[in-house]
């Protein structure tokens, strides 16, 4: 199965209502422990990268990885940038291969970010690319992008107009989730989804999933959240794993015998959002 677009991997699970996690990955360990999970899960899978990483590893070192072991993967798989205010950026992995883009332009006044989102699907299309988009700061930091106050949410005509005016084929609407972990229960706005997606049927992006019980995951996928951001998850079990291995070994100085453990872990955790959100066995 080659690499496919981005359009390929969510219109069926929109169609339908399964969820595709998509995860954000950080080094070859973490690329490589999401895409075993998938082939073994027979899922469909996103595999996303944050600027930071894109700016750390390099957009054609990267891209040259994900290619090596995704172009023989038996199942679909697509390669997406996620949150990205930096244009420049966006189109360097546009031009590298990069299926599909957020550009996250919700610091910017809803007008502009229309105007520059527009931009940036006619760019992408010239690539055969797709655009995620939002209007909504996603409360916390990520990666350095964000910001750890919550941001406006617009009345839903807004994002309808946005969804309209710049041509996304997938939109990432305020729910009440935030990045990184929960420091009290979230105060979810699923009604948003189901209102935004009568109106305008396309993929919703759900972001801030981790720490979210199943039953949330599942009613938010239900009602059109076809994209499930899973980045705080494998952060966390990479770094515990590692902590726990050095802890339990510390004489031991061989890399590859550290790596095995993490592998294993990262590989878990990313089967388990798959099954969770339905998407096991949708290859
Ligand atoms: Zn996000």
């Amino acid at each position: 199965m080659p690499v496919v677009s981005f359009r390929e991997i969510l219109d069926p699970a929109f169609e339908h209502r399964y969820g595709v996690a998509a995860f954000n990955v950080f080094n070859d360990l973490s690329l490589e422990a999401v895409l075993a999970a998938a082939a073994e899960l027979e899922s469909p899978v996103i595999i996303q990268t944050s600027l930071k990483t894109v700016k750390s590893v390099g957009a054609d070192v990267l891209y040259k990885m994900f290619r090596a072991m995704a172009d023989d993967l038996p199942v679909p798989v697509t390669l997406h940038l996620d949150h990205c205010p930096e244009r420049e950026w966006v189109s360097t992995c546009l031009r590298t291969g990069w299926n599909s883009v957020l550009f996250d332009g919700s610091h910017l006044d809803v007008e502009e970010n229309t105007r520059q989102t527009a931009e940036v699907v006619k760019e992408a299309a010239g690539f055969g690319a797709h655009v995620e988009g939002e209007i909504e700061t996603v409360r916390g930091v990520e990666d350095g992008v964000g910001s750890d106050t919550a941001g406006d949410v617009h009345p839903i005509e807004v994002s309808g107009q946005f969804i309209d005016r710049t041509g996304v084929y997938a939109f990432a609407p305020a729910v009440g989730t935030a990045h990184g972990l929960y420091a009290k229960k979230p105060e979810l706005m699923p009604d948003r989804v189901t209102e935004i997606v009568a109106e305008h049927p396309i993929p919703m992006v759900l972001h801030g999933g981790t720490g979210l019980h199943e039953d949330q995951f599942q009613d938010l996928i239900g009602r059109g959240c076809a994209k499930v951001n899973i980045s705080t998850a494998l952060k966390i079990v990479f770094t515990d794993t590692t902590r726990e291995y050095l802890d339990a070994n510390p004489a031991k100085h061989d890399p590859p015998s550290l790596f095995r453990p993490v592998r294993e872990a990262v590989k878990e955790t990313a089967a388990r959002h798959m099954r969770m959100f339905g998407s096991a066995g949708k290859a």
